[in-house]
């Protein structure tokens, strides 16, 4: 353990705040873990795990040096407002948060203390839930989003990039607007678009002969729709705008497709698979 090694608070102790308390203890970073969450057994297991050392009381908001908020968005503003009395002054708070622009929003809810909360998105996670998904490595080499407030002394923001970074993440900086937009489209849309089908086949009458049917295509287009319904019902609502946008735009896409297939357009359909073949056989995640 690092001589200034610190004590860490996480509200939510599953894939995501499980992986970070795993990952900063790995890194020698973490003197004390303590957890908050929503059962005892989810808490009880996150012990057994090695995720935090014990459940959490109010004190330990007083003494805290970095407070993570890993719960769905939709449970943020509870957890701030709760928090906000207790938070000890010198506490660095930062979320895991899929959606910025309403997690910036609720920084008000800490009132003059605002300033300490430097809202993040890390680009990692994956389908499964709960601290047994989370693992040291998780954001190895993955990408951090930080979403710095206006208040936010630069300080602070750097105290945030240092945590992330010793998770193993790169870290870069956008607007809790960019942001939203950018992930409405290439992560929020992708979701509810796998959601849709699974629940569209799920519905059917002769469902079970048609996934007993089912294989790669299938499974690879829908392995995101296993993903907490909880947690993504929150992300939708919250970048509700971006997504409609996305989502209009992903139904005109369609429109046309529906058209070149209504009338045989070959040309048309072979256009439109090269160029989605070509991007998507050039892409790799970074
Ligand atoms: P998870 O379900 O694995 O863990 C969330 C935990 O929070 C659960 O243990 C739940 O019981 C707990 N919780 C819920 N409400 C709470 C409350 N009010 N107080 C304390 N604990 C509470 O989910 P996760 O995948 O770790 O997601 C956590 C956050 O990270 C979400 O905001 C999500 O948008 C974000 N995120 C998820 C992913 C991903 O791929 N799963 C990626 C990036 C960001």
């Amino acid at each position: 353990m690092k001589a200034d090694a610190l004590k860490l608070v996480i509200f939510g102790v599953g894939l995501i705040g499980g992986s970070f308390s795993l990952a900063l203890k790995k890194a020698g970073m973490v003197r004390e873990a303590v957890g908050f969450g929503r059962s005892e057994k989810t808490l009880e297991e996150a012990k057994k795990l090695g995720i935090i050392d014990r459940t959490g009381m109010d004190e330990d908001l007083k003494d805290a040096d970095i407070v993570l908020l890993a719960v769905p968005v939709g449970q943020m503003e509870d957890i701030l407002k709760r928090i906000s009395p207790l938070l000890g002054r010198c506490a660095l708070v930062t979320d895991a948060g899929s959606t910025k622009g309403d997690v910036a929003k609720l920084a008000q809810f800490l009132g003059e203390k605002s300033a300490q909360f430097v809202p993040a998105h890390p680009i990692a996670g994956g389908e499964k839930s709960g601290p047994s998904a989370a693992t040291a490595d998780l954001f190895e080499g993955r990408k951090v989003v930080l979403t710095p407030l206006p208040e936010n002394p630069a300080a602070s923001v750097e105290r945030a990039r240092k945590a992330w970074e010793a998770c193993g993440a790169s870290v870069s900086e956008m607007t809790p607007e960019e942001h939203d937009e950018v992930f409405a489209a290439v992560s929020h849309l992708p979701h509810l678009l796998s959601f849709a089908l699974v629940h569209d086949i799920a519905s059917r009458e002769n469902r079970d002969l048609l996934l007993s049917h089912a294989a790669s295509g299938f499974r690879d287009f829908t392995r995101i729709a296993a993903s907490s319904p909880e947690m993504w019902r929150d992300i939708c609502l919250a970048n509700r705008d971006a997504l409609i946008i996305e989502l209009d735009r992903y139904m005109k896409e369609l429109d046309v497709i529906r058209g070149a297939l209504q009338d045989k357009d070959v040309g048309m359909l072979e256009k439109i698979f090269s160029e989605a073949r070509k991007t998507r056989s050039n892409w790799e995640p970074k």
